[in-house]
């Protein structure tokens, strides 16, 4: 590995321009020991070059979009095709119908569709519709579920279920933390205490149904079955925030997945969707009932716009990527390198005396420092930061590129080799060595 001193030099640059020298602070290196962040200059497949001209294996993916590695022909076509074609029409295209009549294959109770520029756009907008539909203000959220960053779900209260909402980020009013109420993951009792004291008051209940911000956790059995019957017996929605999860496990959604038997008992009102249906450019979508959708504009009083939703290269470039998806055995591989590599992973940590807990959900997991199971955020907060940001020097050292956050997911890509995990293995059992040494 190159001394990375070109990424040095643009850091320098980039903090006297852009705040933080990043343009989101997840890129950042402060919850690993700090110092410059690795400047990328090219991707290709499962690989990213630095500026230094060092070659890394990728577990990043962009934090979850990159599933068929950077560059794919296929998306790359895509790409070149819209931008041959023009750009941005501001008009509607024949292109938007294709995908949205795709998620809506793949996500039965989504009736009707709605494409957005982010993730963030698309849960803000899904919490305005239930806002609307119900005539209440108050939403239900869980602890450690991140939903972007508008105002409203930038709030936490920690776990206590009678406490209101304690903004997680300055310039978020009182008014607003005030009609948000946060409840621990997997347990049903914070949420039903929440319910019996503001249910009257609650428009929505959002969740991601499988976590991908405290590390990769399934919801227990029944969790998301109760989630939903309580929030209907108070008459309140139920909003999907699957950004992260559909199409990163199987060719569908939470709903659709095959670890949830009772589908009609865990269907959402709304869904918000990100990151993978825009096969690496900019894009939200959010879906659901028919008479919910309704609610917005033009057709209802709820208002929601964007000049670049469902721009052309985006919405190309996620049909090309869904469709790498839908080629037999995309899923089966990613599980079957995921499984080799954690196997891997947790075996070489046990020898070494290292205590890891890895929970993994088909091709993605976490890796958390702790001794202890990881089933909500409070467990998740009692790992080992440190232990995690010394591993992941070490790994970076090695050519291996990890999310910079000890609560971020390793993302499998389908252009992952069986000799990019022996790789990473190898890494992995030096690294380990280092740590225990
Ligand atoms: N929801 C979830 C579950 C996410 O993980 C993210 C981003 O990581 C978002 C929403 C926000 O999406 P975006 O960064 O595209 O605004």
């Amino acid at each position: 590995m190159k001394p990375r001193l070109r990424s040095s030099e643009l850091y320098e640059e980039a903090q006297q321009h852009i705040v933080g020298g990043v343009n989101s602070p997840s890129r950042s290196f402060k919850a690993v020991g700090g110092g410059a962040p690795v400047f990328m200059e090219r991707g290709q497949g499962a690989y990213l070059w630095d500026v230094d001209g060092n070659k890394y294996i990728d577990y990043l993916a962009a934090f979850g979009p990159i599933i068929t590695g950077h560059a794919h022909p296929k998306v790359t076509e895509a790409i070149v095709r819209a931008a041959r074609d023009g750009t941005l029409y501001g008009t509607a295209t024949e292109h938007e119908i294709r995908l949205a009549k795709v998620l809506k294959e793949a996500i039965p109770s989504m009736d009707k569709v709605r494409f957005v520029n982010s993730g963030t756009e698309a849960v803000m907008t899904t919490i305005r519709v239930a806002r609307a539909f119900t005539g209440r203000n108050k939403i239900i959220k869980f602890a450690g579920c991140y939903h972007g960053h508008a105002d409203l779900v930038l709030v936490a209260a920690g776990s206590g279920p009678s406490t209101l909402g304690i903004p997680d980020s300055a310039g978020i009013p009182p008014s607003i933390a005030s009609e948000v109420i946060t409840v621990p993951f997997n347990e049903l009792d914070g949420l039903r205490i929440a319910l019996e004291r503001w249910g009257d008051e609650v428009a929505a209940v959002m969740v991601e149904p499988i976590v991908g911000n405290f590390g990769m956790v399934m919801p227990k059995p029944g969790f998301l079955e109760g989630l939903c019957k309580m929030a209907r017996d108070a008459g309140a929605l139920v909003i999907y925030d699957e950004v992260i999860s559909a199409f990163r496990f199987h060719y569908g959604s939470s709903q659709t997945f095959s670890a949830f038997s009772d589908q009609d008992a865990i269907r959402p009102d709304l869904t918000a969707l990100g990151k993978i249906i825009g096969g690496g450019l900019p894009i939200g979508a959010y879906g659901g009932r028919a008479d919910l959708m309704a609610m917005i504009a033009p057709l209802g009083p709820a208002y929601q716009a964007g000049t670049m939703a469902g721009n052309p290269a985006s919405v190309l470039a996620g049909l090309a990527c869904l469709e790498v998806l839908r080629e037999p055995g995309a899923y089966e591989r990613m599980e079957a390198m995921a499984v080799r590599l954690a196997d891997g992973l947790q075996s070489s940590a046990d020898r070494h005396g290292v205590p890891l807990t890895i929970n993994r959900i088909v091709g993605a997991f976490s890796t958390h420092f702790c001794g202890h199971p990881v089933t909500n955020y409070e467990e998740a907060q009692g790992s080992d930061g440190e232990r995690f940001a010394r591993f992941f020097r070490l790994m970076l050292e090695r050519g291996i590129y990890l999310a910079p956050s000890k609560y971020e997911a390793w993302f499998l890509t389908i252009a992952h080799t069986d000799a990019d995990i022996d790789e990473t293995l190898v890494a992995t059992q030096e690294s380990f060595r280092e740590m225990a040494g």
